[in-house]
């Protein structure tokens, strides 16, 4: 099964692309429903109900605001943060529903976290409901926030058909994608861009990568100079712009030191996660907790690993990302991108496999080698846990997302000093992370109720 590029890839607000955008793309949805259904008019209460972990970790996660955010009617894309919607709210107990109708609000009273239910589908499930004057059910719908802003209704899980579209090239497995390849004398890179061609346009899809390389690195420049505490209870100061000066200040081209560049990816990797960690810009990659590791590698690629003309970098950048972007297709066909699912295997360790296979296939990387890449960084991330502390993505999210980026450059550098030969597939290694990830206690799965969350620090 193939997904798009459009959607392995997409623009939102942080923190957390299932905990955030999904909740938020949902509450949109349910909202653009009651119109399409005529209950919108006379629709005078909505009721939320959050389940698992989106109620376990859902106020660290900015979960509640961002339902609001939906049923007021606004894109995750799009959105101004700048206009105080939950202030507003708070102070009036009103809310405007799709920039239409005035509502009574309170998002404490009209969004319940039920912390205790689990839904048997999957544990980022979330009801919506919507009653009239009287108290009588308009109307209610389930939907499961499946990972990397993706949602699905409950009567649509089993037809995953439903959220994929037909294209020239799909592909299941790496196997597929390397017959595809060698049958028709392509990259990795060219099966997703003619894929994206048939879906939009060669414009539309040049326009893509190019907004997403600009969220991205606007993402760092931010990043590298706000200052300031993270949102929440755990007093951790941002980092990137004091790495940064530091970096900027012993900076001397005649006494360089020979891992400097690790301090550099360091620096780009914490500037977007802690931009996401602020509920900033970011662009899922393949999700926010683990928005920064791409950017980082990719700006590595620029800064460090290429040696050509800026049209050059640019070229190799669209690269990276469509490589990217079908790996990413094969962990959502056969495994989970979801740390509610699978643990952060599934969200760190696959921001890795893909930014190993698209630095790999950037830096002018056979197929088999870009497929050695993208084992070799999962293979080293299998059985990692989701565990954050206070249900906030900062500990151990942000370290995550740097150590994470240098794994990503090494496994490319190891695929790039082999001929591409290797004894685990990539099909394999993406198996063994989904059964790891089933395996894996629920605590350790986006709940913080076990490892680092229980461990270190009393929220
Ligand atoms: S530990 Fe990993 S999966 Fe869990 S919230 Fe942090 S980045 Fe996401």
């Amino acid at each position: 099964m193939y997904h798009s590029f459009f959607d392995v890839f997409s623009i939102g607000i942080g923190p957390s692309s299932s905990h955030t955008v999904g909740p938020m793309r949902a509450a949109l949805r349910f909202v653009k429903n009651l119109e399409q259904l005529q209950v919108f008019n006379q629709t005078e209460k909505i009721q939320v109900i959050l389940y698992g972990s989106l109620a376990l970790t859902g106020v660290g996660h900015g979960t509640p605001n961002a339902v609001v955010y939906g049923l007021l009617g606004l894109e995750a894309d799009t959105i101004d943060l700048s206009q105080n919607y939950i202030q507003q709210i708070q102070a009036s107990g009103k809310l405007l529903l799709n920039q239409k109708k005035e509502i009574a609000f309170q998002i404490e009273k009209n969004i319940i976290l039920d912390k205790t239910t689990f839904l048997p589908e999957h544990s980022n499930g979330m009801k919506f409901q919507a009653f009239d004057n009287n108290g009588n059910l308009l109307k209610e719908e389930i939907y499961f926030s499946i990972g990397g802003g993706t949602i699905v209704r409950s009567d649509e899980l089993n037809q995953k058909n439903t959220i994929l579209k037909e294209v020239p090239y799909p592909f299941d497995s790496c196997s597929q994608l390397m017959q595809i390849c060698i049958e028709n004398k392509m990259t990795i890179a060219d099966v997703v861009f003619k894929n994206e061609e048939y879906l939009h346009s060669f414009t539309d899809v040049k326009k893509r990568i190019e907004q997403l390389i600009s969220v991205m690195n606007n993402g760092i420049e931010r990043g590298i100079v706000t200052e300031g505490y993270l949102p929440g209870n755990l007093d951790i100061v941002r980092r990137a712009p004091i790495i940064y000066r530091r970096l900027e200040e012993k900076f001397h081209w005649n006494d360089v030191d020979p891992l400097m560049v690790v301090d550099w990816i360091n620096l780009w990797a914490f500037a977007v996660a802690e931009e996401n960690a602020c509920g900033g810009q970011i662009v899922t990659a393949p999700t926010m907790g683990s928005a920064g590791v791409i950017p980082a590698v990719l700006r590595y690629y620029e800064r460090f690993a290429s040696k050509k003309s800026p049209f050059e970098v640019a070229i190799g950048q669209g690269i990276f990302l469509l490589t990217a972007s079908a790996i990413c297709s094969l962990y959502r066909t056969n495994a989970s991108i979801s740390g509610a699912e699978v643990g952060c295997q599934g969200e760190i360790g696959v921001a890795a496999s893909m930014a190993a296979a698209g630095l790999t296939a950037a830096m002018g990387g056979t197929n088999k080698q870009i497929e050695n890449a993208a084992e070799i960084a999962m293979e080293h991330h299998l059985g990692l846990t989701c565990d954050p502390i206070c249900g906030l993505v900062q500990v151990p999210c942000i370290e995550r997302n740097a150590i994470s980026a240098l794994k990503a450059v090494n496994a490319a550098r190891l695929a790039l000093r082999g001929n591409g030969t290797h004894l685990v597939t990539l099909d394999s290694v993406i198996k063994t992370m989904y059964e790891t990830g089933q395996h894996l206690a629920t605590g350790y799965k986006e709940t913080s109720l076990a490892g680092l969350a229980k461990n270190v620090f009393s929220c």
